[in-house]
């Protein structure tokens, strides 16, 4: 059974030294438990602060442990547990090809909604987390002007486009030509934004914003969060969901700069924990299913294969290589 380490915390950007790959006997299930067969494990921004020993919105890491990621797995064995060989089920599991679990910490996965690397992006997690941050928290309304940064990711692309079933005009911004295009030709954005191609922001946004900003849904932060800001409505409102452009620095930038502006529009800015709709997510993943099957809501997934490549998978998310969810697919069904 191979299995990822934490080989040692990262100073700013994590690399290959950051993750270590040992070999040992697949484990036995004990009492209660099941031995879980993983095909598909997620990679995600936030694993980045659980290699630092400071706190994040989640717990960190101690180096030497496994590194855990949400899977997508075939129960091999089950002592007890609730389960049967051959169920297809989810958790939080080891970066391994094999980990035991007790069956508390499964759940089933319904293969009926959608293949089963759904449950790891669109009707899984992050997919949540874009529905229940735009319908909650940055709450577009028809008429309005959304924003989204990290707009052709996981989170990002299931945001935007739920924004534009309110009836809002939806921007996007996203780091290459190619996913701009994937914003505005296949998900319905109004317009799409490379960051890359300009530093000028607020230009930018003048021209694919020109009504100024109701609602904005935040991955990324910085500089691009500066320019929406500076482009807020009165009463505007701001999801702060993840602030990625951050992970990896190891001095703070100042900022952000512009919360003058909240003065002037007495915008909201709000930050979400996607745990907190927990009671919710079956809600969330049923709508989300359905209009993925109206053609309201489409998905796309980047599969690195094997599970010796999940640290370059980790490490893209960070380069911009992923459009829609990243995943990688471990085993065979
Ligand atoms: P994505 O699929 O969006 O992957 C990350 C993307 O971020 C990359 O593809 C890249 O796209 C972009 N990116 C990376 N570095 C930078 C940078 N320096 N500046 C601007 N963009 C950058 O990941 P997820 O959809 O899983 O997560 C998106 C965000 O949501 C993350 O910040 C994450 O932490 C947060 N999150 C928060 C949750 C919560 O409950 N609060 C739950 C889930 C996610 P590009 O080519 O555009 O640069």
């Amino acid at each position: 059974n191979r299995k990822y380490l934490l080989a040692k915390r990262p100073e700013g950007k994590p690399d290959r030294d950051t993750f270590e790959l040992v070999e040992e006997d697949v484990p036995e299930p004990g009492p209660g438990e099941v031995l879980v067969r993983t095909l598909y494990l997620s990679v995600d921004p936030y694993m980045r602060g659980r290699m630092d020993a400071g706190e994040s919105y989640a717990e960190p890491w101690e180096v030497g442990d496994p590194l855990r990621a949400g899977v997508v797995g075939e129960v091999v064995e089950s002592n007890g547990a609730g389960f049967e060989a051959g169920d297809v089920v989810t958790g939080n599991l080891d970066w391994a090809d094999y980990a035991t679990a007790r069956g508390s910490e499964l759940q089933s996965v319904n293969p009926d909604l959608g293949p089963i690397s759904t449950t790891l992006g669109v009707l899984g997690m992050p997919g949540r987390t874009a529905y229940f941050g735009t319908r909650e928290v940055a709450e577009p309304k028809a008429g309005d002007t959304f924003v989204v940064t990290g707009a052709a990711g996981a989170v990002g692309s299931v945001a935007g486009q739920i924004a534009k079933l309110s009836g809002a005009r939806v921007v996007g911004f996203a780091g290459s030509d190619e996913k701009v295009e994937f914003l505005e030709d296949e998900l319905g954005f109004d317009a799409g934004i490379n960051y890359k191609e300009t530093d000028d922001y607020r230009a930018a946004l003048d021209e694919a914003a020109p009504d100024g900003v109701d609602s904005y849904f935040d991955n990324v932060g910085g500089p691009i969060t500066d320019a929406v800001f500076s482009k807020l409505n009165v009463d505007a409102r701001v999801a702060v969901c993840g602030q990625i452009s951050m992970y990896n620095a190891e001095e703070i930038p100042t900022g952000p700069r512009k919360l003058g502006k909240l003065i002037e529009t007495r915008a909201t800015v709000e930050g979400l924990l996607v745990g907190d709709f927990a009671p919710r997510f079956e809600e969330a993943t049923r709508r989300l299913a359905e209009w993925i099957a109206e053609d309201e809501i489409r998905y796309r997934e980047t599969v690195t294969e094997g599970l010796e490549n999940a640290p370059d998978a980790f490490l893209g998310l960070f380069e911009g290589e992923n459009i829609g969810k990243q995943i990688v697919k471990v085993g065979e069904r």
